[in-house]
């Protein structure tokens, strides 16, 4: 398996009760390198360009309302299956439903406010990765 890079996001709910830390250690302990990362205060246009494609459903407005609420921390993460490996260290989507130990069940609030973002495919890491990072800034 070839070593990969995915996109993370802390979301404002975790990044609010001081968990960056502590979610930066469940990442490493899974064997993902923190390779670039940084604090930022998304604007408006930031947060729906990133999350256009779920423009459509019912929770758009929420969601981006949520997202530049307050800082979030935007990270690369590189590691063998870094994509999938991540999917899996964050937990499901709606924390009631996610597994003991990931990060979602440890500290989401809920279904939206799920203290993590993480790509789903190699394809949306490599776009989401170019719209926060330029090369210089990911040291791996
Ligand atoms: P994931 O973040 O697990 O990839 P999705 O891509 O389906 O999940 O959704 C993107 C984000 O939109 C979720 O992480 C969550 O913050 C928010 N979201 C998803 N479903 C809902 C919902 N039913 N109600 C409110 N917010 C939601
Ligand atoms: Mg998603």
């Amino acid at each position: 398996m070839a070593i990969e890079r995915t996109f993370s996001i802390i979301k404002p709910d975790a990044t609010e009760r001081n968990l960056t830390g502590a979610i930066n250690a469940l990442i490493e302990k899974a064997g993902l390198r923190i390779v670039a990362q940084k604090r930022i205060h998304m604007t408006r246009k930031q947060a729906e360009t990133f999350y256009a494609v779920h423009k459509a459903r019912p929770f758009f407005g929420e969601l981006v309302d949520f997202m530049i609420s307050a800082p979030v921390v935007v990270q690369v993460l590189e590691g063998e299956n870094a994509v999938l490996k991540y999917r899996d260290v964050m937990g499901a989507t709606d924390p009631s439903k996610a597994a003991e130990g990931t990060i979602r069940k440890l500290h989401a609030r809920s279904i939206g406010e799920n203290s993590v973002h993480g790509s789903d495919a190699a394809e949306t890491a490599a776009l989401e990765i170019a719209q926060f990072f330029s090369g210089n800034e990911i040291v791996g």
